[in-house]
């Protein structure tokens, strides 16, 4: 029989209150397995240790942890009916602080930084697995440094994780619900590792593909994805259905329900992938699959920090090879671009990682007049955009007609058009588009 795969994110699971709501929806007899992030905040928290260490402040480190750990001891108090299970939750904490302790007392360095991150999770999980054994459920923990791994590359080792992830299935196969921590690795030297932050939406899905579950649900603290960012912008609505692409390019230009990454390995495997709200379990939420809604705009997303480069060559008329050399050198700093437009006596292409910015402009200017606008943002309009419907582009743009526009992008994929503007019209962008795209569900 499949198993699906729930992830619950940082809020579902920020209180002991939310954990038993939690537990109350995973507890409806079906075998599955339950991927959890820390308590909100807790990650953050443990950045904020790191901080202090990396700037040999053991004092300033030992403050947050004991703030942490009391915390912590409350959530407790207030989760478990009994004494007997209080007692094994504190005394199972206390190991985890225990052990961030430990690493303020020597040499920190990034490898120790990463034991730190990990014990939200390993918290969290245990946590929810007691509760769940002191109702009476029968509940497994699967350490996800067990089976969770990546390679050389720093991608997650898939085949790896199955047979691993496998043998411990089968090692406890009357357990009702399996829950593991979503975010935490080891990489291919066996050490303690991520899966970058809000990674626990790629656990979710990489297990999904290792187990080939029949269904991949992201519980979070929304009804589904919206179609635009609620942080942002009034009346926006969930979008009931998205392909996986839709969904990859939503996720990728800012829609932060979904971690970029999270799309792939459901895609490959073919398995759907729900939205969900923790906060409202029975709202429809988004499903995402191979099938496409035609003829639709979907939503928009935003991505900040882009800095936009364009390289004007009087030589690049007619010229072959150009676009080649300029690639090359973003290559060769590990920078990716993202957007990109050409014309016959230039190029302009956007990057967000600007830490070969100084190199990249100074080997650039072999080849042409380079200037760098910092301080920009993507706007990426995402639906049903084949070149054949007519109609679509011209309402995007025409939303936009009051907007300074650096660049437009379109073509690159039949489901999107993305603009180029500075960060500070970012958001009466996005309310134009959401006013012109979506108006009839505005009420
Ligand atoms: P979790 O902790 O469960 O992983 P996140 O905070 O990572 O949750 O993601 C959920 C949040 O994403 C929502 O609370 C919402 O504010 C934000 N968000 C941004 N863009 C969108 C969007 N297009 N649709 C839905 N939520 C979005
Ligand atoms: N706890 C991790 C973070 O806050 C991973 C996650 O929540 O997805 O980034
Ligand atoms: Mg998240």
């Amino acid at each position: 029989m499949k198993m699906k795969v729930l992830k619950f994110g940082g809020t579902s699971v920020g209180s002991a209150q939310q954990m038993k709501e939690v537990a109350q929806l995973i507890s409806d007899g079906n075998k599955k397995i339950v991927v959890l992030s820390a308590m909100s905040g807790t990650t953050n928290t443990l950045v904020e240790i790191g901080d202090y260490l990396y700037k040999k402040n053991p004092e300033g480190a030992n403050e947050i942890i004991n703030l942490l750990e009391s915390k912590y001891r409350s959530h407790i108090d207030e989760l478990y009916a009994t004494d007997e299970y209080k007692q094994l939750a504190q005394k199972s904490i206390k190991e985890n602080f225990d052990a961030i302790r430990t690493y303020t007392k020597d040499l920190f360095t990034l490898f120790e930084e990463k034991v730190i991150l990990s014990q939200g999770e390993l918290i969290s999980t245990k946590m929810m697995t007691l509760y769940l054994q002191e109702q009476g459920i029968k509940a497994t923990l699967l350490p996800a440094l067990e089976y969770m791994r990546t390679d050389k590359n720093a991608s997650p080792d898939l085949a790896y994780t199955r047979s691993h992830l496998q043998t411990l299935i089968e090692q406890t196969p009357d357990a009702e619900i399996y829950i593991t921590q979503g975010y935490i690795c080891r990489n291919a030297y066996g050490e303690v590792d991520n899966l970058q932050r809000g990674g626990s939406d790629y656990t979710a899905s990489l297990i999904g593909a290792a187990v080939n579950a029949s269904e991949i649900q992201i519980w979070t603290d929304i009804d589904g994805m919206h179609n635009n960012d609620p942080r942002i912008v009034e009346h926006t609505t969930p979008v009931r259905h998205l392909n996986f692409d839709e969904a990859a390019e939503l996720a990728y230009f800012g829609a932060k329900i979904l971690h970029p990454t999270c799309i792939q390995p459901a895609k490959y495997a073919n398995i759907p992938v729900r939205l969900l709200n923790t906060m409202d379990p029975k709202a429809p939420g988004t499903l995402i699959c191979n099938d496409t809604e035609l003829a639709r705009i979907k939503a928009v997303a935003a991505k900040d920090n882009i800095t936009a480069i364009r390289i004007k060559s009087s030589r690049m008329l007619l010229a072959y090879g150009f676009m080649r050399k300029v690639f090359d050198i973003f290559e060769s700093y590990k920078t990716s671009i993202d957007m990109v437009c050409t014309s016959e006596v230039g190029v302009s292409v956007t990057i967000d990682n600007t830490k070969n910015l100084n190199n990249i402009v100074n080997d650039l200017k072999m080849y042409g007049t380079v200037t760098v606008d910092d301080n920009m943002c993507i706007l990426c309009v995402v639906g049903d955009l084949q070149w054949s419907n007519v109609g679509f582009e011209s309402a995007v743009v025409s939303a936009m007609k009051d907007v300074p526009v650096r660049m437009i992008s379109y073509g690159g994929s039949n489901y999107n058009i993305s603009f180029l503007v500075n960060q500070d019209d970012k958001k009466r962008s996005l309310q134009l588009l959401s006013d012109a795209l979506f108006v009839e569900n505005k009420e």
